[in-house]
């Protein structure tokens, strides 16, 4: 058995020790940790520290241990059209499959690996790789503040949302210019 470079205090590292490999043991986890360091996209994501409720189960299979359950924590972005701040609550499904150490190796030896498989260290194992793996997908592709946001002003920028009969006036193309000119000038006057 290699020696495990998890820290069975880290709240992702969960401990398989007392299933004893009986396959149908389980145990359930339910515990609040603090959120890791970039958790989500560009785009929105768990902000690091805050809430994430781990419910779970971990149960002993033949080739390692099960765990099953959810995530639930709240995340923040911001709307792809008016950048409103988008805050979602988010309950992602894990369902992933630990391999014993040995069942790994010897998966290696005989040359079918499977990469993706994820390992235990001894009797502990590492949450936080399959927590990104479940919760990223869950999370919206693009962010919106409303399902039918209509975005920004094309001419001053104001958030449509907020000022629903927002209109300009529409200038003839030939005054544009002066209106740009006449724009210049008022900020002269105000400085
Ligand atoms: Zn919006
Ligand atoms: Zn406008």
């Amino acid at each position: 058995m290699r020696p495990s470079h998890l820290d069975p205090r880290s709240p992702f590292v969960l401990e398989t020790h007392e299933l004893g490999r009986r396959p149908g043991s389980m145990r359930t986890v339910q515990r609040t940790v603090a959120a890791p360091d970039e958790l989500g996209t560009g785009m929105i994501g768990i902000p690091s520290g805050s809430d994430l409720e781990l419910d779970l189960r971990l149960e002993a299979v033949m080739e390692g241990v099960l765990v099953t359950g959810s995530i639930r924590g709240e995340a923040v972005g911001e709307c792809v059209r008016c950048l409103e701040r988008v805050v979602e609550i988010v309950d992602a499904p894990v369902q992933e499959l630990y391999v014993y150490p040995e069942r790994a190796e010897a998966a290696v030896a005989s040359g079918d690996e499977d990469e993706d498989v994820r390992e235990l260290e001894g009797d502990l194992l590492d949450l936080e790789p399959a927590l990104r793996d479940a919760v990223v997908p869950v999370l919206p592709f693009r962010p919106l503040c409303q399902e039918d946001c209509p975005g920004l002003c094309s001419e001053c920028g104001t958030r449509l949302a907020d000022d629903p009969d927002h209109a300009h006036e529409t200038i003839d193309p030939r005054w544009a210019a002066l209106g740009g000119l006449r724009g210049t000038d008022d900020e002269k006057r105000e400085s």
